[in-house]
């Protein structure tokens, strides 16, 4: 079973609240669409760990701890279920760090099991499209915020809700402190909400990338599937 897990936060001045979980939504249902009944899809969860965003408005967070909290529920009640292989398929940064928690103490707390397996994965460290960055004139190199790569498939998937994003300018994505971890509130990193190269964005690249995407999640899935029940 899939449970994708996403976020309603703001998006800078250009992309709707629901950012993150149209997409999630529009990469699932891609994914889905070719995995035929192999597969049970979750609903998709809006309410993230958004708390690094509260200085903006719309903004709608779970604290840490309750989402860890959460996300530890409901995947007992997909073992309760009778689910064995679960993955916490996600689609905003923030949710990174608290979703593989929440499996680590899922997984201590049935540590007798063997046949379980408990993946959490992020859509865009699934595939690579840096490794096309050429191909499909992407000025990025990697996911941001409200950027380059969510516009481009925002404009995809509802055009209607992108804003202006042309006269959006550009911010830094890496800082000075980039391979170490420095916590932060997004005010810190940007005014305006977004971070990376909304201006650059376009329909086809959001075609090229929500393929890519769709693709890494199959791909990966059908790792799942065909895993024995016992390697590691
Ligand atoms: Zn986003």
């Amino acid at each position: 079973v899939v449970f994708p897990i996403a976020a309603l936060e703001q998006h800078g001045p250009h992309l709707p609240l629901f950012t993150d979980s149209i997409l999630t939504d529009e990469i699932v249902r891609r994914a889905a669409a070719r995995m035929g009944g192999r597969v049970v899809f979750a609903p998709v969860l809006w309410l993230g760990n958004s708390d690094h965003h509260l200085d903006f408005p719309g903004t709608l967070s779970a604290s840490p701890r309750t989402y860890l909290a959460v996300l530890n529920d409901l995947a007992e009640n997909f073992l309760r279920h009778g689910f064995r292989r679960l993955v916490f398929l996600n689609g905003h940064g923030g949710n990174d760090i608290p979703a593989k928690q929440a499996m680590f103490e899922v997984r201590q707390r049935h540590r007798k099991r063997g046949d379980l397996l408990l993946l959490v994965a992020t859509y865009w460290h699934l595939a690579d499209p840096a490794a096309r960055l050429e191909k499909f004139g992407l000025r990025q190199s990697q996911m941001a915020h409200a950027c380059e790569w969510e516009t481009s498939m925002m404009l995809r998937v509802a055009p209607q809700l992108v804003g202006d994003f042309r006269r959006v300018r550009p911010t830094r994505t890496k800082g000075a402190f980039a391979s170490g971890t420095r916590a932060w509130v997004t005010r810190d990193r940007t005014k305006a909400g977004h971070l990376g190269y909304p201006h650059a964005a376009s329909i086809d690249k959001g075609e090229a990338l929500l393929q890519i995407f769709a693709q890494g999640v199959v791909e990966f899935l059908e790792r799942v599937i065909a895993w024995d029940g016992r390697s590691w």
